[in-house]
């Protein structure tokens, strides 16, 4: 800590930079009087915040806050305050009484890629022991699950950046496909230094920024990534001595993209030829060179093969595993990374293993104390769980802690009426967001400053998240909550404490993917981090997972061949404007804890649609009308915002506030299942028009 400080030395609440932080409270200055101030010792913001950040302690001491457990007398009934015994018997009693009735996995949990990693492995061990249900997922589903599984596909491993942040400095070129990270993690831009290339559909703030914008259709995002590596490959840019020592499959992917000849890659995406060719020179010629991807090329039907091609590019000219060099993901919640690797999502268990791996299930339940036939199988995906809740053989009580899919899922008009069809829906959250006031029952959980835990940012590092302050009165924590409630379901034995609970996460990671075995409180303290994989606590952790050789049986990375297909939903007379989201400065995810912070809300205070000026003057709107927005699945209406920013064809609508989501496609990527987010077709008039 430095002196200058008193402060506990943490980590921003928000996104996966996990941006470090001190939290001071100045003695005896009241509730008012706490101060977030920069780390310069955490290379991932090395003392730069974005607005999110140096306005995050008002979450602390706002009074939006929850502060005592809610309940309905009936269900058309008002919340109102209750004790914190009487919440816990009325979850448990519902618990066991749908359970009863219904069977084990008529009672599903939702997590998040906010919660710590604690949290994230208690939760999935809560799912599966004390409640004994396979229905558990997160909503890092909608946000991670594609670059999860292509990476995982090539590498063996998925790791967001398997490089540390700081080699971005010194790589010559770097693609970033689908990411806007000037406006999503400001700090980030700081280690982007050699040629940017930027493929996004707008002309957003980072691409403003860009060397090259290649500004391709909406849902196209494939098609650029074939185009491109057909270029490489043909036009001699191909590191063929790294592809013959590294890698296997190549001869199949070069049949495949063999008919991507530029002139078909410009008719799909949009993007000049011109422009193809320089962004493959770009990176071709760079001595070295990255290869990022975002939710912009994920959130498809069709993301997992996108991720895929994007990968088989940097294979192509020889970038993964290659000092200064490599591809990675831009991991996007705050514990995105450590979210998805200790349990809570519907396949997995502790360790990233998979949970129909006898050998992982008999490991994890020995670590857990179970017989392994007792541990369910695999659940329901995301929007596969949220759809199915209060149908016949769907969950008729659902368990939400720090997720708010009333904004944040697919087609959310229906998720909110699949909610409405529960006969128990839970939330433990710090604020009343629009699925808390849905809610039965509603616990008030303690938040980022004012617990212990650790974070996994994107690159892979374990950090610690140190309490600064006690919570206010009246709150619990999430793992003191999940004790409580394993207890009253008879399954005594959960600790409430993280540091237990650490200890426990880091025996049933050993040996897995993500083996945290060496890394302890102590070590991240006086490491500023430690890189996963430590399987020992004399290990050095592992910066660089692929240097050597790729954790795949025969340490080769493996190309894969795939097809292009367009969105799932095309535009057409009806529908004919694609609808693209994404996200601003000033807001984050579902808005739940940004939109109650008022300098944050004055920045950015509600839905916008931005539209291109030919598109408006047709509509006869602009910037300030409101206009409605319409696709097969609901409406919305928001402020119109006229810019050239935008193609002609296309809509964008960040998605912070409710409404936005009720427009999108839950089409389903057939492996990771992520839904299609990204590409949408809606048709849009004034409010007042027939
Ligand atoms: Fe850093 Fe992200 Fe927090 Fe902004 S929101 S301060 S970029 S961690």
């Amino acid at each position: 800590m430095s002196p200058a400080h008193v402060g506990a030395a943490t980590h921003c609440p928000y996104c996966a930079l996990q941006c470090g932080m001190y939290v001071t409270r100045e003695p005896g200055a009241g509730d008012g009087a706490v101060t977030v101030t920069p780390r310069q010792d955490v290379p991932a913001n090395e003392g730069a915040l974005c607005q999110k950040g140096w306005t995050a302690a008002e979450l602390l001491t706002g009074g939006a806050r929850l502060t005592t457990p809610l309940a309905r007398e009936r269900r058309d009934g008002p919340l109102v305050p209750v004790t914190w015994d009487d919440a816990l018997d009325r979850v448990a009693a519902g618990v066991r009484a749908i359970q009863e009735r219904h069977g084990a996995d008529a009672v599903a949990v939702f997590g998040g890629g906010g919660l710590t990693n604690e949290k994230a492995y208690q939760l999935g061990k809560f799912a599966r022991v004390a409640l004994r249900t396979s229905q558990i997922d997160y909503n890092g589903r909608f946000c991670m699950s594609s670059a999860a599984a292509a990476a995982g596909r090539a590498f063996g491993m998925d790791r967001g950046l398997p490089f540390p942040i700081t080699d971005l400095a010194g790589a010559e070129a770097v693609l970033l496909a689908g990411g806007n990270v000037a406006e999503t993690m400001p700090p980030f831009m700081r280690h982007l230094r050699g040629a940017l290339i930027v493929a996004d559909p707008r002309e957003t703030r980072t691409a403003r920024r860009a060397a090259l914008h290649l500004r391709l259709a909406p849902g196209t995002d494939l098609a650029l990534a074939l185009g491109l590596l057909h270029i490489a490959i043909t036009e001699g840019y191909a590191d063929e001595p790294y592809i013959a020592a590294r890698t296997t499959g190549f001869e199949a992917v070069r049949a495949s993209v063999a008919t991507w000849w530029p002139e078909r890659a410009e008719r799909v995406t949009g993007v000049p030829v011109a422009d193809l060719r320089e962004a493959v020179r770009l990176l071709g010629t760079a001595r070295t060179a990255v290869i990022l991807t975002g939710r912009g090329a994920e959130q498809h039907a069709k993301g997992v093969d996108t991720v895929t091609a994007f990968i088989d590019l940097a294979l192509a000219l020889g970038l993964p595993g290659r000092a200064g060099s490599g591809y990675g993901c831009l991991t996007g919640q705050g514990n995105g990374q450590g979210g998805r690797e200790h349990g809570q999502k519907a396949d997995q268990l502790p360790g990233y293993r998979r949970i129909d791996d006898q050998a992982a299930r008999a490991h994890v339940a020995r670590v857990w104390g179970v017989d392994p036939a007792e541990l369910p199988g695999p659940g329901r995906s995301a929007y596969e769980l949220l759809d199915a809740l209060g149908t016949p053989g769907g969950p008729k009580g659902l368990l939400v802690f720090g997720s708010n899919p009333v904004v944040s899922a697919p087609r959310s008009g229906h998720v909110a009426g699949r909610l409405a069809a529960l006969d128990l829906l839970v939330v433990s959250d710090l604020v009343l967001s629009e699925t808390a006031a849905m809610a039965d029952v509603v616990l008030p959980t303690t938040q980022w400053a004012e617990e212990h835990g650790t974070m996994t940012n994107l690159e892979g590092r374990v950090l610690l998240r140190r309490q600064a302050l006690a919570p206010p009165p009246g709150v619990r924590g999430d793992l003191e909550i999940l004790a409580d409630l394993a207890a009253r379901l008879g399954r005594p034995g959960f600790s409430g404490d993280a540091g237990v609970v650490f200890d426990e996460l880091r025996r049933a990671s050993a040996g897995g993917i993500a083996d945290y075995a060496g890394i302890t409180y102590e070590r991240i303290a006086a490491e500023t981090g430690v890189f996963w994989p430590a399987p020992s606590e004399d290990h050095p952790g592992t910066p660089r997972p692929f240097l050597d050789r790729f954790p795949t049986p025969d340490g080769r990375a493996r190309f894969v061949p795939v097809d292009y297909r367009p969105p799932a939903e095309e535009v057409d007379d009806d529908y004919p404007y694609y609808l693209t989201t994404g996200r601003v400065l000033a807001q984050y995810q579902s808005g739940a804890q940004t939109r109650r912070i008022h300098a944050l809300n004055d920045a950015a205070p509600g839905p916008y649609a931005e539209l291109h000026p030919g598109l408006a003057a047709r509509l006869g709107v602009s910037t300030g009308d409101m206009v409605r927005v319409e696709s097969r699945r609901g409406a919305t209406e928001a402020v119109a915002r006229v810019s050239a920013a935008i193609r002609h064809d296309t809509i964008f609508m960040p998605f912070h506030w409710e409404g936005v989501n009720r427009l999108t496609n839950p089409a389903l990527d057939p492996v990771s299942r992520m839904p299609e987010f990204k590409v949408c077709a809606v048709r849009v008039r004034r409010p007042d028009a027939p």
